[in-house]
């Protein structure tokens, strides 16, 4: 069966972009440990070098366990192409510099990853890039913020912290009456609860380290391009719709259609900037996307209990959670996530940073750790960690105020999770 015959997402995540080994029949994705592949003749390697033929050259830009991994994933966000990257912030880098040249800027949504908002600002300057930071609850705002130089939308389905949902349908209008792609950071969501290509997402960007491997193995990303963007529309991305000085004078949007973005995120990309994937880590998240569904479902539930139990509980004062009827994201939540709104909220205890330190020193289950989207059940008190350079107002102004907890709830029995914060929650009152 064809992946294009494959049409069930359960069906999909065990099969699509695999077959069993043409050479030995092996029926799991053999690990192709190798940097070469031998070319057949001269000729044979001068086709695969033109991007006349698609092949194995070197390991930096294709490999076959690698591969097998991007067309997995590419078949569960239904894109054209796709690309993986050594990690979910080499594939951001990725997928903005095909569209970005010194003195461009993109506009992003305020609600980011902690990591991707420093990438944002600090690395971006270093590149003579900028980002705009503007509230994607407000398309109008969004629009406001674009002008001539912007090269791109960025946002996150689901923002963690704050258990935000963005209305991608309205914010793809926009970017499709600027003539610019919307980016969508789908970490979060994973494809099983929100595919961003449907909702008009141009690229669609993963960490894969989170809920697509799912164990919290091995770090990985993954750019899925849609490839309905027209390039040539306009002479805003002359790296896919001019002559490409960096090889050899192709035009990628001409030469490529719907593949152009791919071909070039693989012969530029990973050629130049090689933030490439190896094929260990991406055996080890074949391996855990097999049963994505299953695990996205067992998070959903289960943080919708453990969601619900905190928010009545006495020493909570707010769960922020889009599955909760409380929220605010509660309706967007469903209509962009019909089967929920993934594994992580957020949590602001009545008791301020001590009462959170205790509470994160005597939960006995989750782990505190710096990740989310693994299997077993997590915590992080962020004005702590990650946060802990910033003022008290910039905590609380990025989402990670002195008394704010955050959760990313595994797939263990959620008796045992209730259990286990029952305790913690007594021991630090
Ligand atoms: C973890 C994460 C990233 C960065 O991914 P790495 O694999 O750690 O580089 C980006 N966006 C979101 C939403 C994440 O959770």
């Amino acid at each position: 069966m064809t992946d294009a015959q494959m049409n069930g997402f359960d069906t999909l995540q065990v099969h699509a972009g695999t077959e069993p080994d043409p050479a030995t029949g092996a029926r799991q994705v053999p690990i192709y440990q190798t940097t070469s592949y031998v070319f057949k003749d001269a000729d044979h390697a001068a086709r695969l070098f033109n991007l006349e033929e698609v092949g194995y050259i070197y390991s930096r830009l294709t490999n076959p366990t690698v591969g097998a991994l991007a067309n997995r994933i590419c078949a569960l966000e239904g894109g054209a192409g796709a690309v993986c990257t050594s990690s979910g912030h080499a594939a951001q880098i990725m997928a903005l510099y095909p569209l970005m040249e010194p003195g461009r800027n993109i506009v992003a949504s305020t609600r980011l990853y902690g990591g991707t908002y420093t990438q944002f600002t600090q690395v971006f300057k270093r590149f003579g890039w900028s980002c705009t930071f503007v509230d994607f609850d407000d398309p109008a705002a969004v629009e406001a913020a674009i002008d001539d130089d912007t090269r791109a939308l960025f946002c996150e389905a689901i923002a963690n912290p704050g258990g935000v949902v963005t209305d991608l349908d309205a914010i793809a209008k926009v970017a499709d009456k600027a003539g610019i792609p919307l980016v969508v950071d789908n970490t979060s969501a994973s494809p099983y609860l929100c595919r961003p290509i449907e909702h008009g997402a141009t690229l669609v960007v993963h960490s894969t380290t989170k809920y697509l491997t799912g164990n919290g193995t091995v770090t990985g990303g993954c750019i899925v391009d849609s490839g309905k963007f027209d390039w040539s529309a306009s002479d805003k991305f002359p790296s896919l719709s001019q002559p490409e000085p960096a090889y050899h004078g192709i035009t990628f949007h001409e030469a490529l259609g719907p593949m152009a973005f791919t071909f070039h995120s693989i012969a530029i990309g990973l050629r130049d900037l090689g933030m490439t994937m190896n094929p260990q880590a991406a055996h080890y998240t074949l391996m855990g996307i097999e049963t994505l569904s299953l695990r996205m479902a067992k998070h959903t539930e289960n943080a919708q209990k453990v969601a619900e139990w905190l928010e009545a509980h006495d020493a909570v004062e707010k769960v922020t959670y889009a599955g909760l009827k409380s929220s605010p994201y509660y309706e967007i939540g469903k209509k962009i996530c019909p089967r929920g709104t993934g594994g992580l909220f957020t949590v602001t205890l009545k008791g301020g940073y001590d009462t959170c330190v205790k509470l994160v020193n005597s939960l006995k289950l989750f782990s505190h750790v710096a990740n989310l989207g693994d299997t077993r059940s997590l915590v992080i008190h962020s004005a702590s960690t990650t946060h802990r350079q910033l003022t008290d107002e910039q905590r609380e102004a990025a989402g990670a105020g002195n008394n704010v907890v955050r959760f990313s709830i595994g797939i263990e029995d959620p008796d045992d999770i209730i259990a286990d914060l029952d305790q913690a929650l007594k021991a630090s009152a």
